[in-house]
């Protein structure tokens, strides 16, 4: 019996982890809508980072050849710089994340970082350059432990409790009854809004991208819960560069530069204070959150 029972319960371990880890990479892939159809060049090279500038050259871009989304845009964040990109919902600003990852390939123009053009570089390299904080983290069925130390498997314990911490997220899960080893996820212990972000953050403190993308989801955390991130997040930018894509404007008012997107055209750029003062789109979107906080708040 024993002989046979052995290999059977082997198996099934076996069976449930590669079940588990083609969930937690459909996740992946989901949350960053990646498809399989772009390649590395034949002996591409790593990416080589110096300070992590990133420069997007009259970049056209299309999900299908019917219909361009990007239009012709040019930006560029200086190493170290932050660059925050709004518009209407629809306009574009996701699209440039995707494309910084070079989930797709433009149609015309080119995306570079350090001068160098994704499409010439590794997806491994150029991945591991950059770091990502959705705000409807991806929980895997594993540990809190697990899913922070996914940001580098390789780290030790003190490190990942380092990040835990700077991600203010360390007390809370040394009070849970199994601390770093509660199982988190759909079959786990279910996290707030706020505390997976926390977990997004240390994650990315660990993997410590030079580049940083911040796409905010438009209703994924309540204005409490983002105000009481911010700290996190403007402390994890420090020394990197930072393209975020922001819906409440308060949380970008400080970026080097502000660039307002519409239907895939850059319509705006400049500081807060300066689009504020020439009252054009910026201006309008600006006053119109303003009243809805006060709205809000009197509510
Ligand atoms: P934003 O982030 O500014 O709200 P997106 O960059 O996500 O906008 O989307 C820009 C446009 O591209 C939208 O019209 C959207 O419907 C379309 N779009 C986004 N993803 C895809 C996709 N995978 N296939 C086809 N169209 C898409
Ligand atoms: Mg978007």
């Amino acid at each position: 019996m024993m002989q046979i029972t052995m290999p059977l319960n082997f198996l099934g371990t076996v069976y449930r982890e590669i079940r588990q880890s083609l969930v937690d990479m459909g996740q992946m892939f989901d949350l960053l809508e990646q498809p399989a159809e772009v390649k590395d060049k034949p002996g591409a090279p790593a990416l080589k980072v110096e300070g992590g500038s990133v420069e997007l050259r009259d970049v056209f871009f299309g999900y299908d050849a019917s219909r361009p989304i990007l239009k012709g845009v040019s930006l560029k964040v200086p190493a170290g710089a932050s660059v925050a990109l709004v518009g209407p919902s629809g306009s574009g600003k996701s699209t440039i994340g995707r494309l910084l990852f070079r989930f797709y390939d433009v149609n015309g123009g080119a995306l570079l970082i350090d001068g160098q053009d994704v499409r010439d570089v590794t997806q491994v390299s150029l991945h591991a350059a950059i770091g990502v904080v959705p705000q409807d983290t991806v929980l895997f069925n594993d540990t809190i432990y697990y899913n922070i130390a996914y940001g580098r498997p390789d780290a030790s314990r003190a490190e990942v409790e380092a990040a835990a911490k700077a991600a203010k997220i360390h007390e809370f899960i040394t009070r849970l009854p199994d601390g770093y080893e509660t199982p988190v996820g759909e079959r786990g212990l279910k996290l707030s809004g706020g505390e997976k972000q926390r977990v997004g953050i240390a994650r990315t403190l660990l993997k410590n991208p030079p580049i940083l993308l911040l796409d905010e989801a438009t209703s994924a955390l309540d204005s409490e819960t983002e105000r009481d991130i911010q700290d996190e997040l403007k402390a994890m930018g420090v020394g990197r560069t930072v393209l975020s894509i922001a819906h409440r404007l308060s949380t970008i008012v400080d970026s080097d530069e502000i660039i307002v997107l519409e239907h895939g055209v850059i319509v705006e750029r400049g500081r807060h204070e300066a689009l504020l003062a020439r009252g054009g789109r910026y201006a309008a979107m600006w006053q119109r959150q303003q009243a809805e906080e006060q709205e809000g708040e009197a509510a």
